[in-house]
């Protein structure tokens, strides 16, 4: 076992804790800024929650998702009567806060005006993705082409292109709508007699999350910046700045970046600072193929709240939201409750690939809001998480947003709306 006094000591400008996406990205536009940056992490970059996600680089999600108001849907979900979400009885004593201003927030007038500076952030990412992609000589991962959302009643359609034609119309997000026969032309390997679909046009999608997260991690050290094992809870005030201990060596900067996703409470509330923060847990599981199916795009099922996305590994279906303990035992019903329903969607999805199922840990605040800039009573230190169901798609323009706060350069957007303050 390695002695304090064995250890190395590294000085850095920042120190970023938490190498999910988020983490890696906003690292990585602070080295581009010049800014000696060190990324530390207990396990190795974009193996957490960002490394099952369903890969898509959402440029349609304008609209975070918002709690439910209407009291019949709230019933059914009360009962756990809808597979895209299930919570665990055990979680209401401390759903309660954040569920009260989830509540709050998602009243309609509210709710747009989120969605107006959630838009701001969401127009940028496939754009910033692109351009860090580049530089890391990645951009093959991205593929162009967008998702489809299939809906199997006209009644579901109706409902999924009312969202669809608000996006356009108030955010300029492209779509197709497809009819049941357009639909299976795109997609010939779903089931006969689906209503139709949504296809978004502008998202671009991953074959590997693991592979982005990687290559931008490699341009960061390419760069100059550092990566170091070690855990977050270690941080501590030392002069002026900051200081954690890693596995390897002592390690102190000037300034402290929060990145921690769904962990990131477990630093800022010794530090003070609790937002509403919960998680919605997220399960995935590949499966072969069978003769030639296949699919073009990722499919949401829209009745049923999973995605089939076709991925470098196999069909991946990714599930809804699960309210549970962030770190307690998994607990896959939805994914037992949607499999048999995605084999009838796609009936060419063959058997499980995966010895394990896989959990994930969505990051969500009350507001629906990311938590991007300089802890309220912390001077030297930022937090960037709270991203929720995009966290992959606005890792980089997150990245861009803080690194620009943080060297003193004017933002591309005003930060005010996602400010760490809103919850101080
Ligand atoms: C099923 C599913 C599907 C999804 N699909 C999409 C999608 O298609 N598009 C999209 O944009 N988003 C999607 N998301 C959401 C997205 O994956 C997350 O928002 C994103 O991964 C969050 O990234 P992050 O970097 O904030 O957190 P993470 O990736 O979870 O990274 C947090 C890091 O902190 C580290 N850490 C934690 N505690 C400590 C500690 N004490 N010390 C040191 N390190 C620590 C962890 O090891 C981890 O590496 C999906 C999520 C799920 C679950």
């Amino acid at each position: 076992m390695m002695m304090a006094a064995d250890r190395a000591k590294w000085q850095a400008d920042v120190v970023v804790l938490g190498a999910g996406i988020v983490g890696v990205s906003i690292a990585l536009h602070l080295q581009r800024l010049g800014r000696q940056t060190i990324l530390f992490d207990r396990r190795p970059a974009g193996e957490g929650t960002s490394f099952g996600n369903a890969g898509i680089i959402q440029r349609e999600a304008v609209f975070p998702h918002a709690f439910p108001r209407n009291i019949r849907e709230l019933l059914i979900y009360a009962f756990n009567g809808k597979t895209e979400a299930h919570y665990h009885a055990s979680m209401l004593p401390r759903l309660l806060r954040p569920f009260a201003q989830y509540w709050h927030h998602s009243e309609p007038g509210r709710y747009h005006a989120i969605a107006r500076d959630y838009a701001r952030l969401i127009a940028h990412c496939v754009d910033d993705h692109r351009a860090l992609a580049a530089e890391a000589g990645a951009a093959d991962l991205l593929h162009d082409g967008g998702w489809t959302a299939a809906c199997a009643t006209p009644r579901a359609l109706d409902g999924f292109l009312k969202i669809a034609e608000e996006s356009r119309r108030d955010f300029g997000v492209g779509y197709q709508a497809l009819d049941g026969a357009r639909l299976s032309a795109a997609e010939p390997h779903l089931r006969a007699g689906l209503a139709g679909g949504v296809h978004w046009t502008d998202p671009v999608t991953l074959r590997n999350p693991l592979a982005l997260t990687r290559a931008y991690l490699a341009l960061f050290e390419k760069l100059g910046g550092r990566f170091a094992y070690g855990d977050a809870r270690t941080l501590t005030r030392a002069g002026a700045g900051w200081a954690v201990t890693g596995d390897e060596a002592a390690i102190s900067a000037e300034q402290a970046v929060v990145a921690l996703g769904a962990w990131s409470p477990v630093v800022t509330k010794p530090l003070g600072y609790d937002p509403p923060l919960f998680v919605k847990r997220g399960y995935h599981m590949h499966y072969r193929p069978e003769g030639n199916a296949g699919l073009n795009h990722p499919v949401l099922d829209v009745e049923n709240g999973y995605m089939l996305v076709p991925m470098d590994a196999g069909i991946r279906l990714t599930t809804g939201a699960e309210f549970a303990d962030r770190d307690g035992p998994p607990t896959p019903v939805q994914l037992t409750r949607v499999e048999p329903l995605a084999h009838n969607l796609m009936p060419g999805l063959g058997e499980r690939i995966d010895p394990e199922i896989w959990m994930g840990a969505r990051p969500c605040t009350a507001d629906m809001l990311p938590i991007i800039g300089p802890a309220p009573r912390q001077p030297g230190l930022w937090f960037g998480f709270g991203h929720g169901h995009q966290g992959l798609t606005l890792g980089p323009t997150t990245g861009r947003l803080l690194a620009a706060m943080m060297v003193g350069e004017t933002p591309f957007t005003d930060p005010a709306a996602f400010s760490p303050a809103r919850f101080a």
